[in-house]
């Protein structure tokens, strides 16, 4: 725990936050566009960090053809500011390809174009983030015995740093999740990995993948290692019958609308369960129609032609996995039968989802002032703050891990631009800019 000094020379940001993926990017932003309405005494002082060396989104699995499950109109900004300049339409003006994208008359752009769009948006408010800056930890600065401000430690090319602040916004995303007891290698991954991992196979000539899962990533990891490797086997295993599809239709849809965010949240424990329960297939463990429709093509077609690549280990699990340096067995049981089939394959990928970062891991001591609920789980304020106790003046906010509270928006990018103008309205709300003095340059912090 710190002490703090008076006088102390440390700049105080208004906000630190950590991680800066889309919704963080969306953060910056929206503080940006309050600033150059509001002038310098409003302004906002907003420092991110972000461990990756530039901007990145999700870019072991940029398939080049895969797609937005998101319309594109729900990028960064538009639901809150449908004038802001960060739109996805005016990137394409400045790419030229407005026109060309109306006349395509689609509403969800390739993955990669999105993602060129996020790295556009995020380069015009980079003088707010320093890349390749990990944040480690966060103590409490205390006086007259509250916590006044958080000291955010930070790794980088120059050692560990400490800026002070008096908010923070954690957006550090999801993680990859594998079975219990997986270890994964050379020759067992994560989808999260599959670009770069798969260049390792280039001059090689894999017989067969194993794809464990039944979701959009697992689907497009077979679809994808099946065209780009010619001559292998893609074995997808899975405990469903067949792949089920997203429910994309019109009324199901009003789940991620940022009203539901309000009804969920307001709603009780069990009603909450139940919309979960409902809806999950709008989000979890399901597949584009499309890519269905493609991926049963492909496998009828090659049955016509008796050249089979495509095999689907439906209602089966897979039991054990073990790397060898030049493979890797997997041993699949049928839920049926019982029946154990041994594949010995070149690469056995995991596409078994993701969980979200846990927040409490990088609050340390802070972690402390944070309420719980009955089952254990952070209890989260409607204006995304973490809610606290009274020794703690300082905002935690969330973005993401908040599916027990606000809902299946949480990790996804539906409701993004009207949650970071919520927190935002939260921060001015609460009083919290700083004191003009305090404001000074995020250049001050030295470590851009
Ligand atoms: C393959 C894939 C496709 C998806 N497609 C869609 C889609 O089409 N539509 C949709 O709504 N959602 C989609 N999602 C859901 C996804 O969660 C969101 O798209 C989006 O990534 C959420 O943004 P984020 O900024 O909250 O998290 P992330 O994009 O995960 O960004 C978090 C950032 O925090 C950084 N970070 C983490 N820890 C630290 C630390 N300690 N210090 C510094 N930096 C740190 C990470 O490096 C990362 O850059 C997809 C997810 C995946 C995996």
């Amino acid at each position: 725990m710190s002490q703090a000094r008076p006088g102390d020379a440390a700049p105080v940001h208004d906000l630190i936050g950590i991680g800066f993926g889309p919704s963080n990017v969306a953060m910056a932003i929206a503080i940006s566009e309050h600033n150059a309405r509001s002038g310098t005494r409003e302004a906002v002082t907003a420092q991110f960090f972000e461990q990756q060396p530039a901007f990145g989104w999700h870019r072991g699995m940029l398939i080049d053809d895969a797609t937005m499950q998101v319309s594109f109109l729900k990028d960064l900004v538009t639901l809150r500011n449908p004038a802001s300049e960060f739109s996805f339409l005016c990137y394409l003006k400045s790419k030229g390809r407005l026109i060309d994208f109306i006349n395509h008359k689609n509403l969800f752009p390739l993955r990669v174009e999105f993602h060129d769009y996020f790295e556009w948006a995020a380069s015009q408010v980079d003088d707010m983030v320093s890349y390749d800056h990990e944040v480690v930890g966060v103590t409490q600065v205390v006086e007259d015995g509250v916590v006044e401000f958080l000291d955010v430690t930070v790794r980088s090319g120059e050692g560990l740093t400490v800026h002070r602040a008096r908010n923070l916004v954690i957006g550090t995303g999801l993680r990859p999740l594998v079975p219990e007891g997986v270890e994964r290698g050379d020759r067992v991954w994560h989808n999260s990995e599959l670009l770069t991992r798969v260049e390792e196979l280039d001059g090689t000539s894999p017989s067969r993948f194993v794809v464990v899962g039944a979701g959009q990533s697992a689907a497009e990891n077979v679809a994808y290692l099946h065209r780009r490797f010619p001559g292998a086997e893609i074995c997808a295993v899975f405990s469903r019958y067949g792949y089920s599809p997203a429910d994309d239709s019109s009324f199901a849809n009003k789940i991620f609308d940022p009203d539901a965010v309000d009804e969920f949240y307001a709603a009780p424990e069990n009603v909450k369960r139940r919309l979960m329960d409902y809806h999950g297939n709008t989000n979890y463990s399901v597949v584009d129609i499309d890519l269905i429709d493609d991926l049963y093509r492909q496998m009828y077609q090659e049955k016509v032609l008796g050249t089979e690549r495509l095999r689907f280990l439906n209602v089966s699990r897979l039991t054990a996995v073990e790397e060898t340096p030049d493979r890797a067995h997997a041993t699949v049981k049928s839920l049926v039968t019982g029946e154990e089939t041994r594949l010995d394959a070149d690469v056995v990928v995991f596409a078994t989802g993701y969980s979200p970062a846990d927040p409490l891991g990088l609050l340390g001591e802070v972690g402390a002032h944070c309420l719980r609920d009955e089952a254990g789980r952070i209890r989260v304020e409607r204006d995304y703050r973490i809610a606290t106790g009274t020794g703690l003046n300082c905002g935690i906010y969330l973005q993401g891990g908040t599916e027990h509270t606000h809902g299946i928006t949480s990790a996804l990018l539906s409701n993004t631009a009207i949650r970071v103008g919520e927190i935002l309205d939260s921060l001015l709300d609460r009083g919290v800019k700083s004191a003009p003095d305090e404001a000074r340059p995020v250049a001050d912090g030295g470590t851009r």
